[in-house]
């Protein structure tokens, strides 16, 4: 029988083989949402920033619904009327919870877009760059920070074949999901970034990142924190079930 450790990495090379996006091969379960995330890398990397507090397909929606109530996600009026960026966020019903702080992150994403990377947001992951160069330029950006900066990377190499160097610097997001599922099933002891980053790297040294989708969609599906539903889950055969175990925190993604 596999092991855990197997079975878990047999569905994350399943899902990077299939260039999965999220949820059911779809971020944000609109095609047209998902088809702008997919055409504007700046599009994108502000559905990056609406990725926290709120559910996964929401805050892919986001990018979309707030072009729709602006009319434009044009950089330079992002970053110039941070005031209209606000009213069409907290416009009922508002966009995101966090309706003081992410006006605020879209509109300075914007002028570091324009101000370091010409208003081309594939310029932080050009081609060639390291995982951990492109990992710290996202993390730059206000509102990203370390684990969305993980996440983000992720999805670029899985979803839209980014060329990156380092694989074996990929790793998995420091994300409630995923630290509870690796609690649970044993990968990891301790909630501590660096066991559980630990726990990634023993299980797939070449890129522990490949485990990121795969774990955060077992935590979000069947490992969930009141109710699991081990007989159903995809590691139901090898899993030691130590579901007293959870995660802290609310970093929903
Ligand atoms: S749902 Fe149950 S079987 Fe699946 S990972 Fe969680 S504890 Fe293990």
């Amino acid at each position: 029988m596999p092991s855990v450790a197997e079975e878990l990495l047999a569905y994350g090379l399943e899902l990077e083989a299939e260039g999965a996006a999220q949820v059911g091969d779809s971020f944000s379960g609109s095609p047209d949402a998902d088809a702008l995330l997919e055409s504007s890398p700046e599009a994108f990397l502000i559905g990056v920033l609406f990725t926290q507090g709120i559910p996964a397909e929401r805050a892919w929606m986001g990018p979309w619904l707030l072009r729709e109530r602006l009319g434009h996600l044009d950089l330079r009026r992002l970053a110039e009327e941070p005031d209209a960026v606000r009213e069409a966020l907290q416009r009922p019903p508002m966009l995101h919870r966090f309706k003081n702080t992410l006006p605020r992150w879209i509109s300075s994403a914007a002028r570091r877009l324009l101000d370091e990377y010409g208003g081309d947001a594939t310029r932080i992951w050009a081609s060639g760059s390291h995982v951990l160069e492109v990992t710290e330029r996202l993390a730059a950006f206000d509102g990203v920070g370390r684990k969305k900066a993980v996440m983000t990377v992720e999805i670029l190499v899985r979803r839209f074949g980014v060329r990156l160097e380092g694989w074996e610097c990929r790793q998995v997001a420091y994300d409630v999901q995923v630290r509870r599922v690796f609690l649970r099933t044993g990968l990891a002891d301790r909630d501590t970034p660096d066991s559980i980053a630990r726990a990634a790297s023993r299980i797939y040294p070449d890129a522990p990142g490949t485990l990121d989708l795969a774990a955060w969609l077992i935590g979000r599906e069947t490992c969930r924190p009141n109710v699991p539903l081990c007989d159903v889950c995809r590691l139901h055969r090898s899993c030691p079930r130590r579901t007293w175990l959870g995660a802290r925190g609310v970093g929903v993604r």
